[in-house]
């Protein structure tokens, strides 16, 4: 088989040679009596670089999101979140399964942005009737995956944090490419963690370590989100194995995601190129390039299985769209093979 260029997501990215060294020569401890110093050394320097108090791993995203859920919202009451969100539609219900969490799904506007007018409508107008579950969080997503990566705007996090403010409830970033939204912005990290209280990242999406997410957030909010992740399963005893890596993906991986950007963006203008190919290039802010196929012959399905037969593998991923994901391991040269694939793949099956 031929060797195939891995689009389908940021996750395929192997950990580094310095991870594997790092894992090699890590410092162990157990980290349920919290004495694995190398998982306090990752917890401090990710509450630092993220402008928060304290920080914890957590083995995935899920259980990053799920616990910060449950540890914001009492039962019984609504998580606003944007129904093409990764909390909404790839969790697998968790908050309502375990935390018995209403969500309140919200249109999400093609850039990844909630409306603040359809969140205000899920504020009842008289709260302390009994009849109504009562909104206890915002979730915002960003950049926002399956709105293409966009990276919503520092303008609208801080509209989002004075309506919250005004609400009196907390925001949670699912920010599992937040380093790719602050690439994008040309901003640290904290400058877009500050309208959050809570903020989730992820460190095995392009930032290439193979385990692993952090929660941001009070000290007070970090020792609830402890608690949960004992109860949810997640604590772990030797983590330093997974911490170790994750130091590297912090200290090493970040600036380059201005790379996987730069092959996105390529990609994107080399496909607009191609007949039977839609796609909008301006949206193409991060590392995730979005499209269609509107072509006499193929359908995605088609086009996805044709391509995959030519050492190029993408899927889809909602409303009949193809991703395509950039990341290490993946080079200018490799995105140019990509759209000569496409190219051929097109081309040739023109009636
Ligand atoms: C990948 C991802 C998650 C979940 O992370 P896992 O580690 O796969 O559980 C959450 N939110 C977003 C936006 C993601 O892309």
């Amino acid at each position: 088989m031929k060797p195939l260029i891995e689009l389908r997501s940021d996750t395929f990215t192997l950990p580094t040679s310095q991870m594997m060294d790092a894992i090699q020569e890590a410092v162990l401890g157990d980290d349920v009596y919290g004495e694995d110093p190398t998982v306090r050394q990752l917890e401090q320097e990710a509450a630092q670089k993220l402008g928060k108090e304290a920080a914890i791993l957590m083995p995935s995203g899920t259980m990053a999101n799920l616990a910060s859920l449950m540890a914001h919202c009492p039962r019984g009451s609504k998580v606003i979140v944007g129904n093409e969100t990764d909390i909404y539609i790839y969790e697998a219900g968790g908050a309502a399964v375990c935390g018995g969490i209403m969500y309140e799904p919200i249109p999400t506007q093609p850039d990844g942005r909630l409306d603040i007018a359809d969140m205000e409508r899920v504020f009842p107008l008289e709260p302390e009737d009994p009849q109504f579950a009562l909104p206890s969080l915002i979730c915002l997503e960003n950049p926002h995956n399956r709105m293409g990566g966009r990276v919503l705007p520092l303008s609208y996090l801080e509209e989002v944090r004075a309506f919250a403010n005004e609400k009196a409830v907390p925001v949670h970033m699912d920010g599992a490419r937040l380093f790719n939204a602050a690439v994008a912005l040309d901003v640290n990290a904290a400058e877009i963690a500050r309208y959050a209280d809570s903020v989730q990242i992820c460190l095995s999406k392009g930032l290439s370590a193979p385990i692993g997410s952090l929660v941001v957030g009070t000290e007070d909010f970090i020792q609830k989100v402890y608690r949960l992740r004992k109860m949810l399963g997640g604590g772990m005893r030797q983590a330093g194995l997974i911490a170790a890596p994750g130091l590297v993906a912090l200290q090493q991986m970040t600036e380059r995601l201005a790379v996987d950007h730069a092959n996105a963006l390529r990609l994107a203008r080399g496909l607009a190129e191609i007949p039977g190919i839609v796609i909008q290039v301006e949206d193409v802010e991060t590392n995730i390039v979005f499209f269609r196929i509107e072509h006499p012959v193929h359908t995605w399905q088609t086009f996805v299985e044709a391509a995959q037969a030519h050492g190029l593998h993408v899927a889809e991923l909602g409303h009949g769209r193809i991703r395509a994901v950039t990341h290490s391991g993946i080079e200018t040269a490799d995105i140019d093979k990509a759209l000569s694939i496409v190219r051929e793949l097109l081309q040739f099956q023109t009636v």
